[in-house]
């Protein structure tokens, strides 16, 4: 059973040796280093503070290399109101202090004793029940899990206080503790799976050894389940995973139902009732009660739902934004961190990396998108996490409509299963327009001048009516080796309608090392100025420009039009 990858946070280049040997510890874990502090890092930050909480509130371990306080003050905000949490570790640069500070039950003191062991110091373990008895009873390992923490504490602290305890059922984790065993206690650990009212004197741990398989489709799925094991006497902790036919992949309520029951979702071919659909996922000789419709099996040993058939695969179609790392979207980082394959042009590819040993790429020429679409819809419904990458928005002359259009041609059951998703990024003229000002603050028009998929006679007439329009304009694919002429074409055509004086901006690579804004007139544009680069955002009749301290120019359209009304 898989653990999340911790990221390992560091402020300088002294840390970077202790932060690689660590990394050794466990693939994956990348390093991610200040910006300008730290040569060589796999990801590069601005703000620690700003980091630090977004690892920590997507549920990612966090190493960081820095004193103990900085971690603390910079979480303080975010501890009042979590339940759950994430292992966070404060490590000496040096190698020389592991600090296990917080995620006791996520697991903290087996990472601060990992990492310890691998520097070969000690680590600081200040956690009673731990010190005391060698394992923390309150995080039973995976496969396993804890009926109630707050019983839980006050069971642990009974057992400080110097009581001894009973363990009925099998915890063989627990043989290396050195809890204070006595058949006669009054305390008992109870491992099992049957449905208990927890006593006052147990600490009730579930072995997660329960699959339930459902086909059909019923009105209130998650309480015709528990109403299922309650009949059979079945806890519902101990339920590892709720499985069903790959025809339901896209079922609703089966999604809301492991939802509810908070499991994971997985999926075998359809081969008739329930009970059929649990031997198929785990084997013949497993016990099985229940029956058509829902069928509950038992296993000897926790399972491992990784393992179990397989789970609804997932196509998300993501937006990078212009290229800095700040301007993605926090959703689209979750979801690259999830991906088990990426795939689009090879420098957006690599705009979105690193990546992790075990993420596949697929790189392909950018020309290629259909192909590309369907390649993804392949892999997704395999059960496997893909992400389609564009730069800017996905929806904005990018993959997403390639992605749909393949679908849409599809008859593909399997590829109609898949969890789609399309995932928002910035756009590179709202990007360039921020830099600028607000040129784009009042109506716009949103063009590409590629003739590559449209003919040049449809993009004539609506830069024409845009024109006409005064709407603001920007074009998307200006111009390039093969397109060479049409935007001088565009401006002729736009000309007839502005003035020379029109304000117009040029952003080239906006987001990304290197980039330029220039802030121009129509009358003094030419084409030579732009290339496949550049994004062209020309102004309204109302859009202005005036000097801005420092240097360069404000530009923004007025939010009004005609005379201006009372402020
Ligand atoms: N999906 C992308 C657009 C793809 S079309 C988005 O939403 O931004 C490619 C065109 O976008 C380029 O020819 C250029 O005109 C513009 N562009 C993309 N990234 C840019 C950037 N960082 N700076 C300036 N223009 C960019």
């Amino acid at each position: 059973m898989t653990r999340p990858v911790p990221a390992i946070v560091i402020l300088g280049n002294g840390s970077l040796a202790t932060a690689r040997s660590i990394q050794q510890l466990y693939p994956g874990a990348l390093i991610h280093g200040l910006a300008e502090r730290v040569d060589g890092a796999d990801r590069v930050y601005r703000e620690f503070g700003a980091t630090l909480r977004e690892l920590y509130q997507q549920d990612t371990p966090i190493i960081a290399l820095c004193a103990a306080g900085i971690v603390i003050r910079t979480l303080a905000p975010l501890l009042l109101e979590k339940g759950v949490e994430p292992p966070v570790l404060a490590v000496a640069e040096d190698g020389s202090a592991v600090v296990p500070l917080l995620g006791g039950l996520g697991g903290v003191n087996v990472l601060a004793r990992e990492i310890a062991a691998h520097l070969d110091v000690a680590a600081a373990i200040t956690t009673s029940g731990e010190l005391r008895f060698g394992t923390c009873l309150l995080n039973p390992p995976s496969g396993y899990t804890l009926g109630d923490l707050a019983l839980g504490k006050r069971f642990v602290s009974d057992l400080l206080a110097g009581e001894t305890v009973r363990i009925e059922g099998s915890a063989p984790w627990l043989a290396q503790a050195q809890l204070p065993e006595d058949q006669q206690a009054r305390l008992t650990v109870h491992v099992g799976h049957a449905e208990r009212a927890p006593a006052a004197n147990e600490l009730l741990i579930y072995p997660r050894n329960v699959l339930v398989a459902v086909t059909g489709d019923v009105a209130d799925r998650p309480g015709a389940i528990r109403e299922a094991l309650h009949q059979a006497k079945i806890a519902v902790q101990s339920v590892a995973c709720l499985l069903a036919a790959d025809t339901e992949m896209a079922s609703a309520t089966l999604r809301e139902a492991a939802l509810e029951l908070g499991v994971p979702l997985r999926f075998v071919s359809a081969v008739g009732v329930a009970s059929a659909l649990a031997r198929q996922a785990i084997g013949q000789s497993v016990s099985i009660v229940g029956d058509d419709a829902i069928a509950i099996a038992l296993a000897e040993q926790p399972l491992d739902p990784l393992q179990i058939g397989r789970p609804r695969g997932r196509l998300a179609v993501i937006g990078l934004g212009p290229g800095a790392a700040e301007l993605m979207v926090p959703a689209v980082k979750a979801e690259l961190a999830r991906a088990n394959d990426v795939l689009g042009y090879e420098t957006y590819v690599r705009m979105a990396g690193p990546f992790r040993a075990d993420q596949v790429l697929h790189c392909t020429d950018n020309r290629e998108e259909m192909q590309r679409a369907r390649h993804a819809f392949e892999l997704a419904a395999q059960g496997r996490s893909v992400v389609v990458v564009s730069s800017g928005d996905p929806g904005v002359f990018a993959m997403a409509a390639a992605v749909l259009e393949a679908l849409h041609e599809s008859t593909d059951a399997a590829w109609h299963n898949v969890d789609l998703e399309i995932l928002p990024g910035v756009s590179a003229s709202l990007a360039t327009a921020a830099q600028a000002g607000a040129p784009l603050g009042h109506d716009f028009c949103v063009l590409s001048l590629s003739d590559n998929l449209k003919p040049w006679s449809i993009i004539e007439k609506r830069l024409d009516l845009a024109a006409q329009a005064d709407l603001a304009l920007a074009f998307y694919n200006p111009i390039s080796r093969s397109r060479p002429w049409q935007l001088g074409q565009a401006l002729d055509i736009v000309s007839r309608h502005r003035t020379p004086d029109t304000a117009v901006v040029l952003g080239r690579d906006i987001g990304r090392p290197g980039q330029t804004l220039r802030v121009t007139t129509l009358g003094q544009l030419t084409p030579d100025q732009v290339d496949m680069r550049t994004m062209v955002l020309i102004g309204s009749s109302t859009t202005c420009v005036f000097p801005r301290s420092g240097g360069g120019d404000w530009v923004y359209t007025p939010r009004w039009y005609g005379d201006k009304p009372n402020a």
